[in-house]
């Protein structure tokens, strides 16, 4: 038996038939040199027998240095054990390393002595297991080194026949980083659901508030011009009384000031009607269905005054599809639509308009087309936010409200809605929605 000397001077008890090697430098983490060149028999040729043999020696000597090499320079933990005794014959230093001792101080121990396996059991276990399968494998077993420092190891056994006899090898390898950087990565993913169920805990709580208050000040806006409507008619109608059944007690200025309270409460009352509107607009459940625009279109240009053929003039191009929304919602849209096209115009000029539709893959988009006053690039999304009015110089009743309410029943619907226009060269609108069938 020779004994191996180390990079480190620490000394492995491998078992070598081969020559005594010797330490080189320069020859790797063993320090082993090449081995003698075979010697020649005293005073004569050798035979050709002599020649096969020795050649064999040398090449299993060669062979042997291989394996003393991987195992001197491995960096997996090599412990050798005896079948028989269950104690370590031998370790490489990488292990020696690990278990920051000497060889001496753990060759003849049992694998639990040395802190590997927990206990007697569980060594007497683990020969059990390879007598059994000739293979046994730890994925994380901790192991206290003699400075008192744990690392987490992967064991993996395997009885082997060495020629007449048996030998455990245990390939014992360092997993302690590749485990901290595990446990730090589950951690962070640990903290960041944590954090994400938090961000969404909070955002569930401020929708739930925001819908709480939109609910509140859309049911407040509601009833407060519910509410205004009456009072606003009782004006009204008594103005209108005092303007035809008491005129002649009142002297002109009397008359001026009654028609302008009429004015006014009409305005109001156009205003309430559009607030009215647009909560109707913004709240309850929506159903989404077919409806026909043709014939919505019709009936929306027979309910309007102002919409009448002598007035204005309104062009209906080919027959109208059918698009998915709700009837309610789609008046609110025609409705403004159609009157802003025919209010919007230079004075004198008669309002023509044009309605079209236009197929857009699965959708339908529907054009109204006018030939008013037309809008400026920098209005044409503004004019689409409450209250939002442009200054022209012909005064234009409105209250602001007509657009706002278009793209909230729009969106509901599930739609957009847009506008192309050049100041003097009218205005074309439009709303898409989903087509059926198509
Ligand atoms: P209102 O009609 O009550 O003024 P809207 O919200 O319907 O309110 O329209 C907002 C503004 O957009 C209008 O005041 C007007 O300046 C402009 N507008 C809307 N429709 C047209 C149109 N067809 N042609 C020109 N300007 C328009």
């Amino acid at each position: 038996m020779h004994t191996i000397h180390l990079a480190n001077n620490k000394k492995s008890l491998l078992q070598s038939t081969a020559a005594p090697l010797k330490k080189v430098r320069g020859a790797g983490r063993a320090g082993i040199s090449k081995p003698p060149a075979p010697a020649l028999p005293l005073g004569g040729v050798p035979s050709s027998v002599e020649v096969l043999e020795e050649a064999a020696r040398a090449a299993l000597r060669v062979s042997e240095m291989r394996c003393r090499r991987l195992f001197e320079s491995a960096r997996d933990g090599v412990l050798l054990l005896d079948p028989g005794t269950r104690k370590i014959t031998d370790a490489n230093p990488f292990m020696i390393e690990l278990l920051g001792s000497t060889l001496e101080e753990f060759v003849g121990k049992e694998l639990w002595e040395i802190g590997l396996l927990k206990d007697q059991h569980a060594g007497e276990e683990m020969f059990r297991v390879l007598r059994k399968k000739n293979f046994i494998c730890y994925k994380e077993l901790p192991l206290q080194s003699s400075t008192g420092r744990t690392r987490e190891v992967e064991v993996e056994a395997n009885l082997y026949q060495e020629g007449t006899h048996l030998v455990i090898q245990c390939n014992v390898r360092d997993i302690t980083a590749r485990k901290q950087v595990e446990q730090e990565l589950f951690a962070a993913k640990d903290e960041i659901s944590r954090q994400a169920a938090e961000l969404r805990q909070k955002v569930a709580e401020h929708t739930a508030q925001l819908r709480q208050t939109i609910a509140e000040m859309e049911s407040f806006s509601f009833s407060v011009s519910h509410d205004m409507s009456s009072p606003l008619s009782a004006m009204r109608g008594f103005a209108e009384i005092l303007l035809q059944d008491h005129s002649t007690q009142l002297d002109a200025d009397g008359i001026k000031y009654l028609e302008k309270i009429d004015v006014a409460a009409n305005r109001l009352d156009t205003l309430i009607q559009e607030v009215l509107a647009y909560t109707m607009v913004l709240g309850g459940e929506v159903k989404i269905e077919a409806v026909d625009l043709d014939s919505l279109v019709r009936q929306v240009i027979e309910t309007y005054p102002q919409l009448q053929t002598g007035q204005v003039e309104i062009q209906i191009e080919g027959a109208l599809p059918k698009v998915m929304g709700t009837e309610v919602g789609l008046v609110q849209c025609l409705s403004n639509l159609l009157t802003n096209a025919v209010k919007f115009i230079v004075p004198g000029a008669k309002p023509r308009v044009k309605i079209r539709a236009q197929a857009m893959g699965a959708d339908v988009r529907l054009w109204v087309e006018d030939n008013g006053i037309g809008i400026a690039p920098k209005d044409q999304v503004r004019i689409f936010q409450m209250f939002a009015r442009i200054d022209h110089p012909t005064a234009y009743e409105g209250t602001g409200l007509g657009l706002t309410i278009v793209r909230k029943a729009v969106e509901r619907m599930g739609g957009r809605m847009g506008v192309e226009s050049e100041v003097g060269q009218g205005s074309k609108f439009w709303i898409q929605l989903k087509g059926v069938n198509l």
